[in-house]
């Protein structure tokens, strides 16, 4: 949401309400006019500035928590710009109708608030501490946790701010505004108990003043009877520059003693966070103990994993040269389990226990059936244990090793909730947002495997492993091959058993793979995931599948299937694999519209 709509000419960022009313009423154009702005106290709200009859009036719209946007107590409507059009036909409350955007003046960009600046570089050093990352691991984690991690930070910013003090004392806090300079308005926040109830203390005329933040039951910060914040942060800034009802306004803030920096971050019991989450968990009717497990029951294993990074497989399990030398496993350090986690081609998947030098890793065991004497489908297995230990990606599942023993096994990494296609069959509930952000891990696990000129050949919903509701991975490279990066396709020598409704025409037709028809496949894929797990051209023989795409037809769009969604899936099914675009494109879209209704 934020880039579409810093690019509208009459949104002006992160500007006061005194700002807005200046500019309103210098544009001149009367009656009616109208610009929005960023909110400074809602987390990712919007406030809308409108002039009529000589005065300003302003409206809050909050971004409510199914990705939906309203004037309080108002019509709900997907974007602001949607309300704005909304109101411009009907009043509704509002004092007037909307008649005339107010549009920045010329060379003037949406204001950046100085949480934006900061931002980036907590993001970044927020994982790096929390789940030791480095390099591609970590820029992995920024782009398919952004949402989230903003949200973190944006609740959790105070403490790395100079004036938050940690939970000290009222007569500790008083010292501390005593000390060095004594500017009237230097402050500092103390934080009072741990249900998220804080102090905020203010030096005036050479006396310290105390006054309560209250959290409310929707989460909301607040001097008693002041105005309501989602962040301490957006807090200090509204009354640095104004006292709106404190003494006086908030100057220099006064800095925590010398080598005391505020406590470190965890992810899990952040007041911050939790409250911040708690208001999403009340819209949560069946959920309530982690709202990023949006209405999926509790009882999922893996549920309580907030982010892939939380996992045992979001790092590489070759990061630690001392753990996995061999890709050959040994036999004696493998115990299996009772019960199969499914069954293939090859015959069986087990779960089961890797017991390393320093840890023990839960792992899943395809067991190459024993009865079968054909040697072919050993040397397939090892063909995918070969292609799969060339890949080192969050989103692949990777492989631990090759153990032979009483059956020939590969060992790989667990991905217990099975695949998607299933997963989301049996959780009819999981949301819009849930499916875009597993189908954009998706897209960053094959934009992987395009940068390193592997084709996948049999992508489809089936192999797609959820590791936890919110953390997918792709599997089964029983028919992948590595390409040549000049010729960049592997030609088949003849049509074998394949997925035909995954395939690209060209696949059929000149039994040509690449890159590209694996973005083909990822279409059908996506229509799979956004329709619940359902099979794609149901009822259909691969013959008339062929036909029906011959003839330019492509599947509707699944039910309430968001229409950029399906726009990119009508891309990925591009007849012609030249036009068609690469993983380098459809990763970006993906990001793009999972960030804007995430955010
Ligand atoms: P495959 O032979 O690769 O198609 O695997 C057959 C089934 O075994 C899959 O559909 C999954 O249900 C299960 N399976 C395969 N690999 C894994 C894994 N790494 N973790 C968990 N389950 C798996």
């Amino acid at each position: 949401m934020a880039d579409s709509v810093n690019a509208l000419p009459f949104f002006y960022g992160n500007i006061t309400r005194e700002e807005a009313e200046d500019y309103l009423k210098q544009a001149g154009v009367g009656n009616g006019s109208y610009l929005l702005r960023q909110s400074r106290n809602y987390l990712g709200g919007f406030a809308l500035s409108v002039l009529h009859s000589g005065r300003c009036y302003h409206y809050t719209i909050e971004r409510e928590p199914n990705e939906t946007y309203a004037i309080a107590g108002g019509k709900s409507h997907r974007s602001p710009v949607d309300v704005i059009d909304y109101h411009s036909q009907e009043m509704d409350g509002l004092v007037c109708l909307l008649k005339k955007p107010c549009n920045r003046p010329k060379n003037m960009q949406p204001k950046v608030g100085p949480f934006e600046d900061l931002k980036e570089k907590l993001i970044r050093e927020y994982v790096k501490q929390t789940w030791n990352l480095q390099g591609a691991a970590l820029e992995q984690a920024i782009i398919s946790q952004r949402p989230q991690l903003e949200k973190l930070i944006a609740t959790t910013a105070h403490e790395r701010m100079p004036w938050f003090h940690g939970t000290i004392t009222r007569e500790d806090s008083e010292p501390r505004l005593q000390n060095g300079s004594r500017t009237n308005g230097k402050f500092l926040i103390r934080q009072r108990d741990l249900n998220g109830s804080y102090a905020l203390c203010l030096l005036h005329e050479g006396q310290v003043m105390h006054y309560r933040i209250d959290r409310d039951r929707m989460g909301k910060l607040s001097i008693p009877d002041g105005k309501k914040f989602d962040t301490l942060w957006q807090l200090v800034e509204h009354y640095s520059y104004k006292p709106d009802g404190l003494l006086r306004v908030l100057t220099e803030p006064c800095p925590r003693p010398d080598g005391e920096i505020g406590r470190p971050l965890l992810p899990r019991d952040h007041p911050g966070l939790s409250s911040a989450l708690s208001r999403e968990s009340r819209h949560n009717t069946t959920d309530n103990l982690n709202p990023y497990e949006t209405r999926v029951p509790s009882n999922q294993a893996g549920s309580k994993e907030a982010m892939p990074m939380d996992t045992e497989v979001y790092e590489s399990p070759y990061a630690d040269p001392d753990e996995l030398r061999s890709s050959t496993v040994d036999r004696n350090q493998l115990f299996l389990e009772d019960g199969e986690l499914g069954s293939g081609n090859f015959g069986t998947v087990m779960k089961g226990i890797y017991k390393m030098r320093k840890t023990e890793k839960p792992v899943a065991v395809k067991i190459l059936k024993n009865d079968d004497n054909n040697p072919s489908v050993r040397e397939e297995m090892l063909r995918e244990a070969n292609v799969m230990q060339q890949l080192d990606n969050p989103y692949i599942v990777r492989m631990i090793g090759i153990c032979e023993a009483e059956n020939l096994m590969l060992v790989m990494e667990l991905a217990e909730l099975g695949p998607l296609n299933k997963f989301l069959q049996k959780n009819k509930q999981t949301t819009i947002k849930n499916i875009t952000e597993l189908v954009h891990q998706v897209s960053m696990g094959m934009k992987y495997l395009e940068e390193h000129n592997f084709v996948h050949r049999d992508l489809a919903a089936r192999n797609v492993l959820l590791v936890t509701q919110h953390y997918a991975k792709i599997s089964d490279f029983g028919l992948s091959k590595a390409v040549a990066e000049e010729q960049n396709y592997y030609k088949a020598k003849g049509h074998g058993k394949w997925p035909v409704k995954w395939y690209a025409p060209e696949c059929i037709n000149y039994f040509k793979f690449s890159s590209k028809s694996d973005v083909w496949s990822f279409g059908v894929l996506m229509w799979e995931a956004y329709s619940y797990g359902q099979k794609p051209y149901k009822g259909m023989k691969g013959n008339d599948v062929m036909q029906m795409i011959e003839s330019g037809k492509r599947m509707d769009a699944p039910m309430n299937c968001p229409p950029e969604m399906y726009d990119l899936m009508r891309t990925c099914w591009t007849y012609k694999a030249d036009e068609r675009p690469g993983f380098t494109i459809v990763e970006p879209r993906l990001r793009e519209y999972y960030y804007d209704i995430a955010q």
